[in-house]
């Protein structure tokens, strides 16, 4: 009997890579792995991407007048949205193809009014940012970055507790011979964050330092501390964007060091995944690629620099104008129509501990490719953007033709997963948007895990896509 054709496996794929491919993949891997351990906030991955686009010959938008095939460009909001692309040799306003990812990640901000002493010790209020288990943030080594601003328009960065000789911040906890009041609380309810302040010190501020005025001598010192090193107020504070994220270097994880462990794979590795398609384009691609690293995504990608904003058409809109400048409005409604986007999210892999939580026989595995997600949403595919078989059917022809391990799936068991990221912003445009992006485990914790082959083949589907 003849072999059936066409059964769909969703296998380790990794022993089927050439020796080529296994080197390429390595090399990826060991670069991704420099990324992530710079790219620790949403403003860090931006200045991170410009530092990387701008030694390939990136150009900021505003400083061109005209735009012509082969021409690098990249335009931003507020330090921390980027849009970037190569121009094609198709007009703009005939549509372009889209990578769009986030990178911004859940974590732990730090309140306007942070400074705070109890029992004798200091602390900063915090206010969490996106989902997460809050169990698992504290006595986690935390580092802090952000920035303070002053209203004369000084910045002052701040970035403490990744090097060696930093100190780190930490979310205290209940011992467990104290914790039975706690042991008995469900796990959602055990931690409340109003409790969740960041321990800063524990000193009373030097005798000469002192001010009378002040009752909290723990607090004054760390003032005292902020105003010596950085030399900013507690107002100063008022107009900060501070952020705590887990301290330490991303990692590679299991003795055949196949997987990489660290904060912020979600959803910086399919934006790093989507800016290396875009550097690595052939010198004048066939339609324009984009990449969009956005902000906001983890809280619904609200705001300026989210995805429900206008900074996708308005830059296309800047782009069109710039190769047709008596195009009108309806040239960029056409364009945007016409456009194609892989929405880079990553998504949940399945975890042999956890086969609750699985979508029997439509759930990722690890080393089986980047995933495509056809639907997101939740119970009923409610807030879904649901993309149409005509465009996965297009995508697998396009995948199959450049030799990429991929795999199709959905976000977790039906009323038990669910999820969305901002392929339903994109898709209100009319154009094709679908979900594509790594599997991972432990998705929002602290430390998120994927493998280096499903990080790699993403980056491969992604460039396929641009080079379409
Ligand atoms: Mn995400
Ligand atoms: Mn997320």
């Amino acid at each position: 009997m003849e072999k059936i054709k066409g059964i769909l496996k969703r296998e380790n794929a990794f022993r089927e890579m050439t020796p080529a491919d296994a080197a390429a993949c390595e090399a990826y891997a060991k670069d991704y792995l420099g990324y992530l351990g710079i790219a620790k906030t949403e403003r860090r991955a931006y200045d991170e991407a410009i530092r990387r686009i701008e030694a390939l010959g990136f150009k900021e938008l505003s400083t061109m007048d005209a735009l012509k095939p082969g021409d690098k460009v990249y335009r931003g909001y507020h330090g921390k949205t980027l849009m970037a692309a190569v121009i094609g040799q198709k007009p703009v306003a005939e549509g372009i193809h889209v990578i769009g990812g986030h990178t911004d990640a859940p974590r732990i901000d730090i309140k306007p009014i942070p400074v705070c002493e109890k029992g004798g010790l200091a602390y900063f209020d915090t206010h969490y940012y996106g989902g997460i288990k809050k169990f698992q943030w504290v006595t986690h080594p935390l580092a802090l970055y952000g920035v303070v601003v002053k209203p004369d328009g000084t910045k002052v960065e701040i970035a403490v507790g990744d090097k060696p000789e930093d100190p780190v911040f930490q979310i205290t906890d209940v011992l467990p011979h104290f914790g039975a009041e706690q042991a008995g609380k469900k796990l959602n309810e055990a931690f409340d964050p109003e409790d969740m302040d960041i321990l800063v010190g524990s000193l009373p501020v030097a005798k000469e330092e002192d001010d009378e005025d002040v009752k909290e001598k723990v607090k004054l010192n760390i003032l005292r501390i902020l105003e010596a090193t950085y030399g900013i107020t507690e107002e100063d504070l008022v107009s900060a964007e501070l952020e705590l994220v887990p301290a330490g270097m991303p990692r590679e994880l299991g003795f055949d060091r196949s997987m990489i462990a660290g904060y912020g794979h979600d959803d910086r590795v399919c934006a790093y995944a989507g800016l290396r398609a875009l550097m690595d384009l052939p010198a004048v691609p066939n339609r324009t690629g984009m990449v969009l690293l956005c902000d906001k995504e983890e809280i619904g990608s609200v705001g300026a620099t989210g995805m429900d904003s206008t900074f996708f058409e308005n830059s296309v809109a800047e782009l069109i104008v710039r190769q047709d400048p008596t195009a009108g409005d309806i040239v960029v409604r056409r364009a945007l129509e016409a456009s194609r986007m892989l929405s880079a999210d990553v998504c949940a892999a399945s975890d042999p501990h956890f086969p609750s939580a699985d979508s029997p026989n439509n759930m990722a595995k690890l080393n089986a490719g980047g995933c495509m997600i056809k639907y997101t949403g939740a119970r009923g595919k409610g807030g879904a953007s649901d993309a149409r078989a005509e465009f996965i059917a297009d995508l697998r022809r396009i995948f199959t033709a450049a030799n990429v391990t991929w795999q199709a799936g959905e976000l977790g068991r039906c009323e038990k997963g669910g999820g969305g990221t901002i392929a339903l912003y994109m898709a209100r445009y009319g154009m094709d948007v679908i979900d594509f992006g790594v599997p991972l485990l432990n998705m929002h914790a602290p430390w998120e895990t994927a493998t280096k082959f499903d990080c790699y083949m993403t980056y491969r589907a992604y460039k396929a896509f641009l080079e379409d």
